[in-house]
């Protein structure tokens, strides 16, 4: 079944580039050139796009502003100052990312609709300057005379050649765009869109950073196909940074799928002819247009190749590397300490100046009936909550008020109550996201020999972390697939796979058998012994009682007990607090 999938995702694609390529260069009427050209101005678009709206997540609405300031750029550079292409084309893709990367910290904080409000508004008033500063944009009737492609006084001409310079372009972007997606960067994407509260508390990753990277590429994409269109249409107005070119980038994405490179590029190149095939139609054209757009949404909601491809995640077993393990940063004997940490939900006061001290190398439990504030302290540690009061440091780094991923790179790793994990992701790709996620980077796939190199090391690493964590076997399967028991395990193995020197487990145990929960145990000791400290959550008593040294009681967001296991479980405020209310709930 996915053998000839593989094999008509090699060669019908090559085959189709190839005997498209061959009919552009050779047979295209000059028409038909112009919108080949075209349709590769919008694959590259699109492929910046990809980044924000695919890889991020984040619907962006100011891609074409980004594609219309390029265009600008080239245009009055070149009409106005007589630049060449070698100094109007760095430029025009400089331009748009600076203004990207200036208001990225204004607008890629906000949410969802928010963004795409704030990135509508950034479009309507470059617009706007657009049109009223006329003297150098030339106002609405925009920059005749926009010279073609010239380097070094040699002029390339239009027709054929721009055609072919232009799809140069676009294979330089569909390469730098796979080779920045295709390694541990991408996975960390991946990891940030499908799981987000675990790619920061529980791995470390800089979301803010990744979706800032995202933002300032897809505008360069943007800004160099605006230049390329500039020099295809000799004039350009306003028009070029209306809501049009937005919206005809967001079609073919959503057309051509949010991750796919080969999507992106048919995508264009169906769009662009489009409006040909269908021209007989006349005024139920868009209509016409419409209904394909349905059909594409409906049935190939992730884009219409996903019928062609091989599935992302079933990428071969890499081979052997080393599994050196990863260096411990914090001095020795660095110990976790809450002090007087409080939290309220508008009337009700979940935590209650709650103060706790984590040794390293140590099993501390925390029990407490249901409702009693276990999940909000761990909240609070972590950095997904913000405390009203009180604070909590590692050593002498203050945590709290810091971001939850630079607490989980400080080296405090969690697991959820609810397991955060990947959808679609496979179960050694969710560990290997977590494997030194500090040095996966833009620059390191992109430049690298081979940009999958970094993702092939850390899947080798993320085997031996599995068989570790008895899940050996279930690497190539998709999390989400597996039983309940075994997605909170694989939550466990993420957390440690980054060797934190805190671990923090939420109810771990919750839906694993005796046995599970007898030889997770083991490994706790086993992990505690090799110097990592642990707060273990559980709701059962006994199990806790015997696996930590010492054990601390919760009941109504106050700490009542701590101390060794078997005092704190004799204690009458315990036994009323917790027992009552277990027996009570047991029966
Ligand atoms: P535990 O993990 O011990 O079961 P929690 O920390 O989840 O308890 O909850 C403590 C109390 O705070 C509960 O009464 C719960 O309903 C409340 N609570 C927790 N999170 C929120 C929230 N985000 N908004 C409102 N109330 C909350
Ligand atoms: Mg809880």
């Amino acid at each position: 079944m996915q053998n000839w999938r593989t094999n008509a995702h090699r060669l019908i694609l090559p085959g189709a580039a190839l005997a498209l390529a061959g009919y552009g260069i050779f047979f295209a009427s000059p028409y038909d050139t112009r919108i080949l050209t075209i349709a590769g101005v919008y694959a590259l678009l699109v492929l910046g796009y990809q980044f924000i709206f695919g890889h991020a997540g984040a619907l962006s609405l100011a891609q074409g502003t980004f594609f219309g300031l390029g265009a600008f750029v080239t245009g009055i550079l070149a009409t106005r100052f007589g630049l060449e292409f070698h100094a109007t084309f760095p430029l025009s893709i400089l331009i748009p990312a600076a203004l990207a990367a200036l208001v990225a910290t204004a607008v890629l904080r906000l949410e969802s609709h928010y963004l795409a409000l704030a990135t509508l508004a950034l479009s309507q008033s470059v617009l706007l300057l657009a049109i009223n500063w006329e003297s150098v944009t030339g106002g609405a009737n925009g920059l005749p005379g926009i010279p073609g492609v010239s380097i070094l006084g040699w002029n390339l001409p239009r027709g054929t050649p721009l055609l072919v310079f232009v799809w140069i372009w676009v294979a330089i972007g569909a390469v730098l765009a796979h080779r920045i997606v295709a390694g541990a960067y991408g996975l960390a994407f991946r990891t940030v869109r499908l799981a987000p509260m675990a790619a920061a508390a529980a791995i470390g990753i800089d979301a803010s950073a990744l979706r800032l990277a995202a933002f300032v590429l897809s505008a360069a994409y943007a800004g160099a196909a605006g230049a390329l269109y500039a020099h295809t249409l000799t004039v350009i107005s306003p028009e070029v940074l209306g809501f049009g070119i937005m919206i005809v980038c967001l079609t073919m994405t959503v057309i051509g799928g949010r991750w796919s490179i080969p999507g992106a590029i048919c995508a264009a190149l169906l769009l662009t002819h489009l409006p040909e095939w269908f021209r007989g139609l006349q005024e139920y054209y868009l209509a016409a247009n419409g209904v394909v757009l349905l059909l594409a949404v409906i049935f190939a909601p992730a884009g219409f190749l996903v019928f062609l491809q091989r599935r992302p995640d079933s990428a071969p077993r890499p081979p052997g590397v080393s599994n050196a393990a990863i260096p411990q940063m914090l001095p020795p004997k660095t110990e976790l300490t809450v002090a007087a940490l409080s939290k309220s939900f508008g009337g009700l006061r979940a935590l209650d100046g709650a103060n706790l001290t984590l040794a390293p190398g140590t099993i501390t439990g925390l029990i407490g009936p249901n409702g009693s504030g276990k999940t909000t302290l761990v909240n609070l540690l972590t950095g997904l909550e913000q405390p009203d009061g009180g604070n909590a440091r590692l050593g002498t780094i203050q945590l709290t008020g810091q971001p939850s991923f630079r607490i989980a790179r400080a080296g405090i790793a969690r697991t959820f109550q609810t397991p955060d994990l990947p959808a679609g992701v496979t179960v050694r790709d969710t560990v290997a996201a977590a494997i030194e996620p500090a040095h996966i980077g833009l620059w390191q796939d992109m430049l690298a020999t081979n940009p999958t190199a970094s993702l092939r090391q850390r899947r080798t690493r993320a085997d031996t972390i599995l068989q570790d964590f008895g899940l050996a076997g279930l690497d190539d399967q998709l999390c989400d697939a597996l039983p309940h028991g075994r997605r909170r395990m694989l939550e466990v193995a993420r957390a440690a796979a980054g060797n934190p020197a805190f671990l923090i487990l939420d109810e771990p145990t919750a839906g694993f058998t005796q046995a599970e929960t007898t030889s997770f145990g083991e490994k706790l000791q086993q992990l505690a012994a090799s110097g990592c400290g642990i707060l273990l959550i559980d709701h059962d008593p006994d199990f806790v009682a015997g696996i930590s040294s010492t054990l601390v009681c919760l009941d109504g967001g106050t700490v009542i007990a701590s101390g060794a296991p078997a005092d704190v479980l004799q204690q009458p405020a315990v036994r009323r607090a917790y027992f009552g209310a277990f027996h009570e709930s047991a029966a």
